[in-house]
């Protein structure tokens, strides 16, 4: 009894802040991010989906929370990876809107607070498991080649261990060459008898600078030689999964933070065998199946490791799935929903290239079977881990990034936490929203595929204003009819990115 007065004091003391943190009596949770690539929001059965079965991804909504308002915010991989790693905007960098590529330095600025720097910080060992997509090395350094880029040949530095994370184990970037598995900082099987060499390729259908943004280096790279060093498709989400098994079974004892990127369902398609034929929709739903095995896997090692009470668990999409209207998709014509029923897709700046599936389970603070509408993005998960540890983020780090702590913990408080939210398109259009409101400024989706929209663009007016509230599927154009709001939105997003930040 004698201690009971003190702890009341000291809680009624304690900032409100720190009061939905977690508690403080038990363990730091493991933190557990996958990350998908390019998967739609319709593509799951917890969001919809009845032509693919994903039974171990649903059972982190049936046992935690479901979003129906998360978004990437960029609608390709690099930005994406970009937001989530630094809790900042891409387009405020270098990469702008669009991917890097093999010859590409490190996207993330020297010093830059990191998730993964964030958490190995407050003691966690942290793993990146998968896709990098963010680059290597930087010009200048040594093996570094002003047209070719990084040596892959020698050290890849720096790299995801110089931003944060004790261990890496993944691929440079994919739907792109060279299809290597990298370890900590060397490319895995490498043949000295075969080195990895790359050439510039000046025919027209390797020229792939479509963005003509300013570059460090040309981007038609193909592979002269290293070509033994390549993976087998086919075995690349059984290899990774073992690599995140093996991580959750050897930092057990430790708080760990993995990142686990996957492939699927990226292009090229090429699930396991085993997976063949599994769904109703081809290859497209066999390649889903394979990502809800992974997961799975993952899950049963936190349950056998006795992990599973003190692991906080996300998973996530990059960007959304590809319709590619000119030839849809298979998946489409039999009937499956690749972004459910929204707009557009990957690479546009409706809401099907950046609305995108968001789950999280943490037993006993995240009530199962619970749902949010809160709006939220994957740069916003910075600041949710460092609302977690208590750990303050400094003005000059993760400047796009609201903590949804609150919202994941269920609190009153959780009302409106992130009062906009930027995105952008591929070919530069940005978007803006504020409660329900979006705005677009530009004609049409801004992607690869906006010319074959089966809606009519916004031809009459200069942008596009929805209210995704009555009309989510974006299709009336409320822009000439509210000059007001468009002024407002149009200065708000103007604010935004002469500030260079959007966290006060
Ligand atoms: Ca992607």
């Amino acid at each position: 009894m004698k201690h009971t007065l003190p702890l009341l004091t000291a809680l009624l003391l304690a900032p409100l802040a720190a009061l939905h943190a977690a508690d403080v009596s038990k363990p730091k949770p493991n933190i557990i991010f996958i990350l998908a690539d390019d998967l739609g929001y319709g593509d799951l059965g917890c969001y919809g989906a009845t032509k693919v079965k994903t039974p171990n991804i649903d059972r982190l909504a049936h046992e935690g929370m479901r979003f129906t308002d998360a978004h990437s915010p960029a609608s390709v991989c690099t930005p994406s990876r970009y937001n989530l790693m630094t809790g900042r905007y891409c387009w405020r960098t270098w990469a702008d809107h669009g991917t890097v590529w093999a010859n590409d330095p490190l996207l993330i600025e020297h010093g830059r607070l990191t998730l993964a720097s964030l958490l190995k910080g407050a003691g966690y060992f942290t793993g990146c498991v998968g896709k990098w997509h963010l680059g290597f090395g930087r010009p200048g350094t040594p093996g570094w080649d002003d047209m070719l880029g990084p040596d892959f040949n020698g050290e890849l530095k720096p790299g995801p261990l110089e931003v944060g994370f004790d261990y890496f184990y993944g691929m440079p970037g994919v739907g792109q060459i060279p299809n290597i598995f990298i370890e900590n900082r060397r490319v895995v099987g490498l043949d000295p008898n075969d080195p990895i060499r790359f050439i510039n390729d000046p025919r027209p259908e390797y020229q792939v600078n479509y963005l003509q943004r300013p570059r460090t280096a040309p981007t038609n790279l193909q592979m002269a030689s290293g070509k033994s060093a390549n993976y087998v498709f086919e075995d690349a989400a059984l290899r990774l999964t073992e690599k995140a098994v093996a991580f959750i079974e050897q930092h057990r004892e430790e708080p760990f933070f993995l990142y686990l990127a996957h492939r699927n369902i990226h292009n090229p398609k090429k699930p396991n065998a085993r997976f063949a034929g599994t769904s109703e929709i081809g290859v497209y739903g066999d390649f889903i199946h394979e990502l809800d095995w992974s997961v799975g896997e993952v899950l049963a090692a936190l349950e056998q490791l006795k992990l599973a009470e003190n692991t906080l668990v996300f998973f996530s999409s990059d960007n959304g799935g590809v319709k590619a209207y000119e030839r849809i998709n298979h998946a489409e014509i039999e009937g499956h929903r690749i972004n459910g029923p929204l707009r557009g897709q990957k690479t546009e700046v409706y809401e099907g290239g950046h609305r995108v599936p968001f789950l999280a389970r943490w037993p006993g603070h995240v009530k199962a079977g619970s749902e949010s509408r809160q709006l939220i993005a994957l740069n916003d998960v910075l600041a949710t881990c460092a609302d977690l540890l208590r750990v303050p983020i400094p003005r000059d780090a993760a400047e796009d990034s609201f903590s949804f702590m609150p919202a994941l913990l269920g609190k009153p408080e959780a009302k409106d936490l992130r009062q906009s939210l930027v995105n952008d398109s591929m070919m530069g259009w940005f978007s803006i929203r504020e409660g329900q409101w979006k705005l677009i400024v530009g004609q049409d989706g801004g992607g690869f595929y906006s010319k074959q929209d089966p809606l009519p663009p916004a031809a009459e007016s200069a942008g596009q204003l929805y209210n995704l509230d009555d009309d989510l599927g974006e299709t009336k154009n409320l822009y000439n009819e509210n000059p007001e709001r468009v002024a407002r939105l149009t200065a708000l997003l103007a604010k935004l990115r002469n500030d260079g930040r959007s966290r006060p």
